[in-house]
């Protein structure tokens, strides 16, 4: 199997590609589409040469404007199937970020003309991470959606639980579900079930997504159908490839060494788990206020000046976003904070890695991570060892404004994702 993924957030590849390496298929992050001069030297190093593997595109479209996601969406799915895809996944998030207008339901029409398949079949379900679909509703943590903090996340505040009626505004296909009472009769009964449209399927268990993963494994042996969900269903997906035929984890997966020479983290999301990361990390630490940021040119200078400073390039430094999102919105509005944010998080990075050549970056926020690799000029993560479930190092290549390249260490989290001490135990596993 050639696992093609597209993936709407840079965290959420990670996931999906940290989870799939550990089940044994060898797995990479392009970022972005490769554009048209560089496609075709991309497409012979996505796949390995002989075997199975995972690429995966991430794109930063969770929350672009419709339009856009769709059109990103549909030239990412398209260099994944010139590569050489033979399974088309659609990777979003496990807490089903969107709002009514999308953008799951746009990108899912979108990736499934791509490749002439009728119907979806997925679900956010990934019991590793504590998220479970029962009779379509979505928990996190044992909590329906809408009352977790999903409820007040500042760009997709998740207020129904229920994800067929989450769904269904944002695409004209029909959705249907598969109930848990099914997914307990086999992959046969579910692919029995799925019908035209998108259909989401109920898993508390990695059995479960075992079944989901066979039932469309059997209807993709009788024509296109696009897979889709967390990176669940696509570590299931991989398990079965590697119970099929063999395929180990290779050295396609074994990092090369990066010495350290400097430790940042750049904590742009508000999301609970790196709330609690925050609390729990002992060392320096310095705030981004986007309220600071739009008034006091001067503001971002003083934390490059602290992050100049340093007496021990082993001991990590944190810069993360002021903890009053709901003032610093009513102030500037979400888009012009989350604006003023991400531009400052990309130039600290740029900063920290080409002026002052540090080494390792573990960045927290979906969109934060987006920011800081796209102004980092990074193309491609060669994944490897996950520091916690779905937040694997990888190692990339960050390139100047004068094209000069800085081999580096990285480590992109979700927001939801990690124990409360990774901030300090993440470098114990980093390359
Ligand atoms: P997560 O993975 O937790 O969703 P993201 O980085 O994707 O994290 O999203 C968090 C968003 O919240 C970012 O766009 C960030 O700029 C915004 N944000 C974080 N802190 C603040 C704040 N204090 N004021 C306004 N917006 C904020």
């Amino acid at each position: 199997m050639r696992l093609g993924a597209v993936a709407d957030d840079v965290t959420g590849a990670c996931d999906l590609a940290g989870r799939v390496a550990e089940a044994g298929l060898p797995a990479s992050v392009l970022l972005g589409t490769p554009a048209a001069d560089a496609a075709e030297s991309a497409a012979v190093d996505a796949f390995p040469a002989n075997g199975s593997g995972c690429a995966v595109v991430a794109l930063t479209v969770r929350t672009a404007p419709v339009a856009q996601a769709v059109a990103e969406s549909t030239a990412a799915a398209r260099f994944l199937v010139a590569a050489g895809a033979t399974q088309l996944y659609q990777k979003y998030c496990s807490t089903f970020d969107s709002t009514a207008s999308g953008n799951i339901g746009p990108i899912a029409d979108a990736l499934a003309s791509v490749i002439g398949a009728a119907a979806t079949v997925g679900t956010p379900a990934t019991p590793a991470a504590g998220r479970a679909q029962y009779q379509g509703v979505l928990f996190v943590d044992g909590v329906p959606l809408a009352e977790s903090p999903m409820r007040d996340h500042p760009l997709t505040p998740m207020r129904d639980s229920n994800l067929a009626r989450v769904l269904a505004p944002q695409t004209p296909a029909p959705v249907g579900l598969v109930r848990w009472e099914d997914v307990r009769l086999g992959p046969d009964a579910v692919a029995a079930r799925v019908r035209d449209g998108h259909t989401l399927v109920d898993a508390l268990s990695e059995d479960d997504l075992d079944v989901i993963a066979g039932a469309i494994l059997r209807l993709a042996a009788e024509g296109p159908v696009l897979a889709g969900g967390g990176a669940g269903v696509a570590t299931a997906l991989a398990r079965a490839e590697v119970r099929e035929s063999g395929a180990v984890r290779t050295d396609d997966t074994a990092l090369p060494p990066v010495p350290v020479t400097g430790r940042l983290i750049l904590a742009g999301s508000a999301s609970a788990a790196t709330r609690g990361q925050l609390a729990a990390f002992g060392g320096e630490r310095h705030i981004l206020d986007p309220r600071s940021l739009g008034r006091d040119p001067r503001a971002l200078d003083r934390i490059r000046d602290a992050l100049t400073v340093r007496e021990d390039p082993r001991a990590p430094v944190v810069v993360h976003a002021s903890a009053d999102v709901a003032a610093a919105q009513r102030e500037l509005g979400a888009d012009r904070a989350a604006a003023l944010l991400d531009e400052a998080f990309g130039d600290l990075a740029a900063f920290a890695v080409h002026e002052l050549g540090y080494s390792h970056l573990l960045v927290a926020g979906g969109e934060t991570s987006g920011a800081v690799t796209r102004r980092l000029g990074i193309r491609r993560l060669q994944v490897g060892a996950q520091a916690a479930p779905g937040v694997p190092w990888a190692v990339a290549d960050s390139r100047d404004d004068t094209g000069s390249l800085s081999r580096i260490a990285v480590l992109l989290k979700s927001g939801n994702f990690g124990g409360p001490g990774l901030f300090t135990d993440a470098w114990e596993v980093a390359p």
